[in-house]
């Protein structure tokens, strides 16, 4: 038997009290689906409520308001869904009020303590358009063209990256046995599919052994003879390599870190040094990993070195560029990441410096076939020879980002990049140059990129910072200073550093230091609101008692 729909939405278990319903309610769901091509459709009239919340949100410049987390948290204690449907009206008054007034303003320009910034007015109604779609990248019989496109748009990037021949595009670009890049929901999954494919590659099907992807991880190292798995990088690789090396089984003790020296950069000898160890040891080293701008400081290693490091060891190359990546679009400082090219996979973020909404990951691989050793099937999908995306990627059901990133490719452009990216570093060379002839402040380490790491010295300190007489006591003091700056600033709302700890630079000994971190980014940043952020600290600072 089939029910009506008015049957169905009567059934007293399809919500939860007994109380019998409006007769209006099929109207009131039905009309939440109304095409927007009808004049007086609901959407329109959310739309007309919602850009105004949008205009009013973007055009704040203070980074936040200074309401406390705890009056936050009650706000938010209902845990129960209406039995009957909100009315629209009364609801996006109460969003307005509630979330959108209480969130961060990520565009501000003089939020600059994050790698979260504003956005290209282009996106919003792109992304209006994505979720008019609803596609589902997944696979070809939920996303047709965007398919094609979403591979046009990662050959782009690939191409910027390996610039490999006219030739080799022309084969790849749109050949379902290749995969030049994965788009994944950020850095954090992009890193774990390079690692992932680095992982079955290396340990693949043999001989009758059928693979580390059917057999596991014990069994394979077993038919392989090696005693464990590692992978190693810097100190300052990002967490999302903690998570990599917990999920494939070769655990955090597995991710062998190297301390960065006082560039931020990995320290070569120690890497050759432990590679040789690891060989002694008969350990299978998965990839060695590059930083191409730390989250903590910007510093981007030497690519270049660590790629001959493993090619001469013969192992996966990754580079993790979420941040530093979008570098080379500049023609001055794209050297930075030379030996980039070598890598085996690189990690990109467009959510990033790419200056496109959250959800923008990506994974590009030299070798096309490489993410071979990650593909799976299903036979309602997914089928081998199709050109269903979701074969060889972590992630199922995905939106339809490639339209985002393929118009900020066109619509930005190479030249558009490099100007983003080369004014960043401007700013903050500027920035580093206001710290520098301030006595208020002492600038940590010269920028590497567009991060910059400094603290506030108070009065008392401050010939001694000149003369680096500070004892370790001093520098307990200012670390406690620097911290409540910080956390009041951030309350307060005006303006936005974030805070990071540094080994101490200046004494060569391994105390901590608190550090106020300031990445530039935004594009709507001037010179006058770095001063007004800096001068913001003076004046907090100047209240905080000793
Ligand atoms: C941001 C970042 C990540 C993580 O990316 P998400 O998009 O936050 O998942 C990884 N590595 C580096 C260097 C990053 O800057």
């Amino acid at each position: 038997m089939t029910l009506s729909k008015q049957e169905m939405l009567n059934k007293s278990y399809f919500f939860e009290s007994e109380q019998t319903l409006d007769d209006g309610i099929e109207e009131k769901v039905m009309q939440m689906f109304a095409s927007c091509n009808q004049v007086s459709s609901l959407e329109k009239q959310i739309d007309e409520i919602t850009d105004q919340i949008s205009q009013d949100f973007l055009s704040t410049i203070d980074s936040n308001t200074n309401i406390d987390l705890d009056s936050l948290l009650e706000r938010f204690s209902d845990s129960k869904i209406p039995v009957q449907p909100t009315n629209f009206e009364t609801y996006l008054k109460y969003i307005g009020n509630n979330v959108v007034a209480h969130s961060i303003h990520t565009s501000s320009p003089r939020f600059i303590g994050h790698m979260t910034s504003a956005l290209p007015s282009f996106v919003r109604p792109l992304a209006k358009l994505m979720t008019a779609m609803n596609q589902n990248a997944v696979k070809i019989e939920t996303a047709k063209s965007l398919s094609f496109f979403e591979r046009e748009a990662l050959a782009m990037l690939h191409r910027q990256i390996y610039n490999l021949s006219e030739g080799f595009y022309t084969q790849h670009i749109q050949n379902n046995l290749s995969t030049l890049g994965i788009l994944v929901s950020g850095g954090t999954v992009a890193n774990i599919t390079a690692l992932w494919c680095a992982r079955n590659a290396a340990l693949g099907p043999k001989d009758g052994f059928l693979g580390v992807e059917k057999e596991g991880l014990a069994a394979a190292l077993d038919f392989y003879g090696y005693k464990g798995a590692v992978i190693i990088g810097s100190d300052l690789m990002h967490y999302s390599f903690d998570k990599a090396a917990d999920l494939m089984s070769i655990g955090i003790q597995g991710l062998i870190r190297i301390p960065a020296d006082c560039n931020n950069r990995i320290n070569l000898p120690a890497l050759r040094q432990t590679v040789a160890e690891c060989r002694q040891q008969n350990l299978l080293i998965i990839a060695i990993v590059g930083v191409a701008g730390t989250t903590d400081s910007g510093g981007v290693d030497s690519l270049k070195d660590i790629a001959e490091i493993a090619q001469e060891a013969n192992v996966h190359f990754h580079v993790d560029a979420a941040w530093g990546g979008p570098l080379i679009f500049s023609e001055q400082y794209r050297h930075k990441l030379a030996g980039i090219e070598k890598a085996d996979s690189v990690t990109i973020d467009g959510h990033k410096q790419l200056y496109l909404p959250m959800g923008i990951g990506m994974v590009f691989f030299r070798d096309p076939y490489l993410a071979s050793s990650i593909e799976k099937q299903a036979s309602y999908t997914m089928r081998k020879g199709s050109f269903d995306l979701g074969k060889r990627a972590l992630e199922g059901s995905r939106p339809g980002m490639a339209l985002l990133l393929h118009a900020g490719l066109k619509l930005i452009g190479l030249k558009g990049y490099e100007f983003l990216i080369d004014e960043g570093i401007r700013k903050t060379q500027y920035m580093a140059a206001c710290i520098s002839a301030m006595p208020e402040f002492e600038l940590l380490a010269e920028p590497d990129t567009n991060l910059l790491i400094y603290r506030y010295i108070p009065e008392q300190f401050r010939g001694l910072v000149a003369k680096k007489a500070l004892t370790d006591i001093d520098n307990e003091i200012i670390n406690n200073v620097n911290e409540s700056l910080q956390k009041n600033q951030r309350q307060i709302g005006h303006t936005f550093i974030s805070r990071t700890i540094k080994k101490n630079i200046n004494f060569g000994n391994d105390n901590p230091v608190v550090a106020m971190r300031a990445v530039i980014a935004n594009p709507l940043t001037t010179e006058e609101d770095i001063q007004a952020v800096l001068n913001d600290q003076i004046q907090i600072a100047a209240k905080i008692s000793i």
